[in-house]
């Protein structure tokens, strides 16, 4: 990097401007798992799990789980899903979504999005679930951007499928003040680090209406036991540690807040780019900003133009998960969701970031000449 060229803005930490003014009682928290001897689904984690499912507003019981794919996938397991059954969700999310679903040994269904929120089509599931019989429909609230999920809770109702919302991206966001997360029988939420709430490490949660839901993930989620030593099921390992839980209650009280600072980012980028060539995300109460998500049929130019001017836009996610080698289906056509995913840039918005880088990514981008 040159003397004169300007210090990155980050978009890979916002973590760390999360810890930093938490870092005594982060420590302290630390010290009380050392001190307490018990590492795995110990008080910390049952603290945790009170405290998000309190935090979610909405009765149901928190069962916290290894990572975010595995609260999504112990959901389905316990509604149920299986083999031989069908899943729908979309394909422009973090590959963990198709993951999980198949993880279960259910077929995923891949819908279409609207374009306008990028997030699934009530209208594209309706088609689906008239003509296929559907298990389970995985709605994503893509970049905290609420999906239509009243309409798209509705339609699973009418039709018997289990809804479990992937909430990964969505910690606090929510829809006619009600969080997201909690309009079905389950909510999936991750806490990989970057996250709108991040632990220091891998973790997950899975809020389920019903307090037999709850008991079947809980059992899932070690080895199928129900009490010690004996399995009713066949299970997995998917513990979420004292560790991570202890960190997570330090830094829950502040999501709040560091949900507001997100918005108050997102609402200078709406402001300042209304008048550019720029598709901007739709102004929604509810949304939470993971990710400030513009979209241009150029955007690999506007992202080279910011990446010079040191603003570190990132293309989340460049190919849609029928098109990655790994879960490929190539009889799956999905134009919008395409289009969607060869145009968008994520630029910066975590709640780290000073006014003052927020205006130098303004200038930068406003400096662009499509
Ligand atoms: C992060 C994420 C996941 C997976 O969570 P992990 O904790 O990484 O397993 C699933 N869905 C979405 C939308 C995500 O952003």
């Amino acid at each position: 990097m040159s003397p004169s060229s300007p210090s990155p803005i980050l978009v890979a930490d916002p973590l760390a401007a999360t810890l930093r003014p938490q870092a005594a009682a982060v420590e302290a928290a630390i010290r009380r798992v050392l001190a307490s001897g018990r590492y795995i689904l110990g008080p910390e984690v049952e603290g945790f799990e009170r405290e998000f499912a309190h935090y979610l507003g909405a009765g149901g019981e928190a069962v916290g789980v290894a990572n975010g794919t595995d609260a999504l996938e112990l959901a389905l397991r316990a509604a149920g899903v299986g083999p031989g059954a069908t899943v729908a969700t979309v394909a422009n999310t973090v590959t963990a979504t198709v993951a999980a679903i198949a993880a279960t040994g259910a077929q995923p269904r891949l819908v279409e999005i609207d374009p306008v929120t990028m997030t699934m089509s009530p209208d594209h599931l309706a088609e689906v679930l008239a003509s296929e019989r559907i298990a389970a429909v995985v709605p994503v609230h893509l970049y905290g951007q609420p999906a239509d999920i009243a309409s798209l809770a509705a339609l699973a109702e009418r039709h018997g499928a289990v809804l479990v919302e992937d909430g990964a991206q969505a910690h606090g966001a929510t829809r006619a003040g009600r969080k997201l997360g909690t309009w079905g029988r389950f909510g999936a939420f991750s806490f990989y680090p970057t996250k709108n709430l991040g632990a220091l490490g891998d973790g997950g949660l899975v809020w389920c209406r019903d307090a037999a839901d709850a008991a079947r993930v809980r059992a899932l989620r070690q080895y199928g036991w129900t009490q010690r030593y004996i399995s009713e099921t066949t299970g997995r390992n998917s513990r979420l540690d004292e560790l991570q839980a202890a960190v997570l209650r330090v830094l829950l009280p502040g999501l709040d807040a560091a949900n507001a600072r997100r918005c108050a980012v997102a609402e200078r980028y709406l402001a300042a780019f209304a008048g550019t060539p720029l598709r901007l995300p739709p102004r929604d109460p509810g949304a939470v900003y993971h990710q400030f998500a513009v979209r241009t049929p150029r955007r690999d130019a506007l992202r080279d133009h910011l990446v010079a001017a040191g603003v570190q836009a990132a293309v989340l996610y460049p190919v849609p998960v029928h098109r990655q080698p790994g879960y490929q289906q190539p009889g799956t056509s999905l134009p919008e969701t395409e289009r969607a995913c060869a145009e968008v840039l994520c630029l910066p918005v975590h709640p780290g970031l000073t006014d003052d880088e927020v205006e130098r990514v303004i200038g930068a981008v406003q400096s662009w000449r499509p």
